[in-house]
């Protein structure tokens, strides 16, 4: 160590007599990025020194912070990996130490919030800028009790507008490329606005920076939300430009974020007529009772029976009763099969050779599909059971004796299925009529019997009443 130090010293008048190398400029280059870089996102003191003593502690833990935020191989050092994320184009909110040092999490504290376009970009016409920050409202709209409004004049909740460089906050815009908006948090005057770089191209396409996703990132800060380091997520820090804009939703982990701060979406189920009274009606409390499908739904779970379902939440245990048809008029009744598929807030509901899409109460449009378009063989005709692994992000489909496995990751059927139901999940009757996955089990229906199936250690951990779910 002293040796080096000494060589060091030795070198340093002799070497800086000669112009840098190319490599060396290129090092120097990269520690200005990296130093600029983690001052502004990672909260690292404006300290030049630090960076040039090259195996400060501090710098070396700041690096492996933003590796392992960002989702990258946490070296502690500056890689290519890290060196490209950091001239990627991001988010200029940091993602560590925040605009404001506001204790707790800041919130709106009521549901109704405007909002004003203060000016507009050049690169776009005047509508297609409105629609963007319009679809990006909605994006949280959707998911929470929260409504927007337009102001035309004065100050909103939400000002929101295009600047370039220094533009009146403390936080200067950058030039094409790196930061591209950043957005304050809940609060009066400044808080809540959002700015956008205009020294970006901003487009409805991804051909250059995509204003609506932008927008609905920034709102998410507008909102209260800090930065995610789920890679998936819309508040992830930097820019995705790889994101299908057709196929756009919110992650799941920015679903819990922003219900966290304003709760779910206030009632999405609401009956349009009541349930009928007379003998054909099931009775949740027959012993005989079986179902024909069950899925989740945003927490709740739901029991389909003949034309009915029952719905039960966590935290109430008296199940609601319900005519299919009172929430979602146009789907079959007498159904074969349905899951939920959280990351995706879709319930795929099965009967025969079809099978439906819903969100909240409604049927998604380009529905019914055929079964076959997921991978079955034309030999099947209908299935009889489906639960989506949550963690795992396999569907399973379940048919007479066999079941498939569904990837949701690749959208695809996997190879090597089906398999046969009694091997994987022996002590299952073969037959089963629904699925459910819940407290780390499979529970597995077939006629008025329940098996509760630890798939760790592959066993029926208990048989129950098939009506057990329903508060008899
Ligand atoms: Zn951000
Ligand atoms: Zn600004």
């Amino acid at each position: 160590m002293m040796h080096l130090a000494f060589l060091v010293l030795l070198c340093l008048p002799v070497c800086s007599a000669y112009p840098l190398s190319g490599a060396a400029k290129e090092e120097d280059s990269n520690r200005d990025l990296a130093q600029q870089y983690l001052e502004k996102y990672y909260n690292l003191e404006k300290d030049v020194k630090q960076f040039r003593r090259k195996d400060s502690n501090l710098i070396v833990k700041k690096i492996q912070g933003m590796q392992k935020f960002l989702g990258l191989e946490v070296t502690g050092k500056l890689d290519t990996d890290t060196l490209e994320v950091m001239r990627k184009p991001r988010c200029g909110v940091p993602d560590v130490g925040h605009f404001s040092s506001f204790p707790g999490m800041p919130k709106w504290r009521k549901t109704h919030l405007t909002y004003r376009i203060v000016n507009h970009t050049p690169d776009l016409p005047r509508d297609a800028v409105d629609s963007a920050i319009e679809k990006a409202l909605k994006v949280w709209e959707e998911v929470t009790p929260l409504t927007f409004s337009r102001l035309y004049e004065g100050e909103a909740d939400i000002m929101i507008s295009f600047a370039v460089k220094e533009h009146g906050d403390f936080y200067s815009f950058d030039g094409p490329g790196h930061s591209l908006a950043h957005a304050y948090p809940p609060g009066p005057g400044l808080y809540g606005d959002i700015h956008f770089d205009d020294d970006e191209k901003w487009t409805e396409d991804a051909s250059g920076t995509n204003l609506f996703l932008v927008a609905a990132h920034e709102l998410g800060h507008s909102l209260g939300l800090f930065h995610s380091a789920n890679t998936e997520a819309l508040m992830y820090p930097l820019y995705n430009s790889f994101t299908e804009l057709a196929q756009f939703r919110l992650s799941q982990d920015d679903v819990n974020g922003i219900q966290s701060l304003y709760g779910d979406f206030p009632e999405p189920l609401v009956p349009t007529k009541s349930v009928p009274s007379g003998s054909e009606v099931p009775a949740k409390c027959d012993p005989a009772l079986s179902f024909d499908a069950i899925s989740t739904l945003r927490g709740e779970y739901l029991f389909f029976k003949d034309r009915y379902f029952w719905r039960r939440s966590h935290w109430n245990p008296e199940p609601e009763f319900h005519l299919i048809s009172a929430f979602w008029p146009s789907l079959p009744s007498y159904l074969d099969a349905a899951y939920e598929v959280n990351s995706r807030d879709t319930v795929f509901i099965f009967k025969g050779n079809e099978f439906w899409a819903i969100r909240g109460n409604e049927v998604q449009a380009g529905y019914p599909r055929g079964i076959h378009t997921l991978g079955f063989p034309s030999t099947i005709r209908k299935i009889d059971a489906a639960v989506s692994d949550k963690e795992k992000k396999k569907t399973y489909f379940f048919a007479e004796d066999k079941y498939w496995r569904f990837d949701e990751n690749s959208q695809s059927m996997e190879q090597g299925f089906p398999r046969l139901i009694a091997d994987d999940f022996p002590g299952v009757e073969p037959k089963v009529d629904a699925v459910l996955q819940a407290f780390g089990f499979f529970y597995f229906f077939s006629g008025s019997s329940q098996f509760e199936f630890d798939p760790n250690a592959r066993m029926v951990t208990h048989i129950l009443k098939s009506n057990s779910w329903l508060h008899c």
